[in-house]
């Protein structure tokens, strides 16, 4: 999940404050009291009221107490340690619903609409397991792939498409609970067990992290060593360009902020970083690479100039991966793309990325310390979170959010 780069203007916010069981919510599911495992040790649990942000409308996200979800069967309830806000998040604060379904319109997997509960980018701790689930325990450690796809869609280990499939759409969207709250209930299939050495802060990296992983997969398989070039070095752009790192590849980050430029060097993500602005990208690439070209290359920023350069830059079957979302068509020179017979793919997401992009975090090839900028508490969401990231975005990466006021004495 991301967004364009780009600036955003932002407008009044509404931030309600609405108190302990005033808010009846009537599209909280209902699961039948037999399946309600935690429910049958403590009944008062059940009404317990948890903090939740939730998306109303545009310029209308509410800081709301809603009663806390339960595991159903087949379900994990997940205690969220933390969860970033991403830009898809802006989006819908912005310029939405987009993902998020509007009120009245329900979306047709979750059966809910707006308000609904945002936030997919989270870490976490089981508290409880539904029927049937027995290969996870109560306190493990865990990160969710937060897909709300339809129960006959294939999600096997071997899927390469499940993410494509009709209407999929995201938990922390869509419905289905989010991460900015206390707690949510999440099938099994969409929980990944991680080790204990990933700090939770980092773990809520591990979404978007995916997002690079499998990005870098659509590029195939390339040498160690071979040059690659990632337009923008936002969030998503540092976090293709680890993976990058992490297998071995040589990168060269275009971006126009310093900033932006600054930590992608120095979190180590970037062996080369060039403003477009100041220097011939194109000249130094060629230098680089005597003369040859970038064997692969990552856009990262949806603007047109971007994609004129990798076109430019990329060697005779060089492949360019397209990561950003595009709000518009662009221009291609075809010509360019038949002379060199350079391929084009598209990335969408991930798609069983999760456990390998654990394994990388794991392993220590990549560290997501440096793309953590901001801690805050969920009452802070818009006016300190959503502001920064909105109004002086060049200065934040990842702004990480919690309902729990122990996690930020941490
Ligand atoms: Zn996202």
């Amino acid at each position: 999940m991301r967004m364009p780069a780009g600036q955003f203007t932002t407008g009044p916010n509404h931030v309600v404050w609405a108190s302990v069981n005033t808010v009846t919510d009537p599209w909280m599911r209902t699961v039948p009291a037999s399946t309600h495992r935690s429910e049958r040790h403590n009944h008062a649990k059940e009404l317990h009221p948890m903090k939740a942000a939730r998306f109303y409308d545009r310029n209308d996200i509410r800081i709301e107490d809603i009663p806390a979800p339960e595991a159903a069967a087949g379900e994990v309830l997940v205690k969220v340690a933390w969860c970033g806000i991403c830009g898809t998040d802006l989006h819908e604060y912005l310029d939405g619903p987009i993902f998020c379904p509007q009120h009245g319109h329900p979306h047709p997997i979750s059966g809910e609409d707006s308000p609904v509960t945002l936030g997919h980018e989270f870490s976490g701790v089981v508290e409880a397991l539904g029927e049937g689930v027995d290969d996870l325990e109560v306190g493990d450690h865990v990160v969710v792939e937060p897909y709300i796809i339809r129960d006959d869609v294939y999600t096997g280990p071997d899927s390469k498409d499940y993410h494509l499939s009709k209407d999929m759409n995201f938990i922390g969207l869509a419905g289905r609970g989010g991460g900015l709250s206390e707690k949510v209930a999440v099938k099994r299939r969409w929980v990944h067990k991680i080790p204990n050495n990933i700090p939770l802060d980092e773990a809520a990296l591990i979404e978007p992290l995916s997002v690079g992983y499998h990005a870098v997969e659509r590029a195939g398989e390339f040498e160690e060593g071979a040059f690659a070039l990632v337009t923008g070095a936002g969030p998503i752009g540092l976090l293709t360009s680890a993976v990058l790192k992490a297998k071995g590849a040589k990168v060269i980050i275009s971006e126009l902020s310093p900033l932006r430029r600054q930590k992608a060097l120095d979190s180590g993500v970037a062996d080369y970083a060039f403003s477009p602005a100041e220097v011939d990208v194109l000249a130094e690439i060629h230098k680089l690479t005597d003369g040859r070209g970038a064997d692969i290359a990552f856009e990262c920023t949806s603007v047109q100039p971007a994609l004129d350069l990798i076109l430019d830059a990329l060697k005779p079957t060089g492949k360019v991966v397209i990561v950003s979302i595009w709000g518009k068509p662009a221009s291609l020179d075809v010509q360019k793309v038949v002379l060199k017979e350079l391929d084009i793919r598209g990335t969408i997401a991930y798609v069983n990325s999760h456990p390998e992009t654990i394994k990388l975090v794991e392993s220590g090839k990549i560290d997501l310390k440096p793309f953590i900028t901001g801690k805050i508490a969920v009452e802070d969401l818009i006016d300190k979170g959503f502001d920064t990231l909105i109004n002086h975005n060049e200065t934040a990466v990842k702004i990480l959010v919690t309902t729990d006021p122990e996690r930020l004495a941490e």
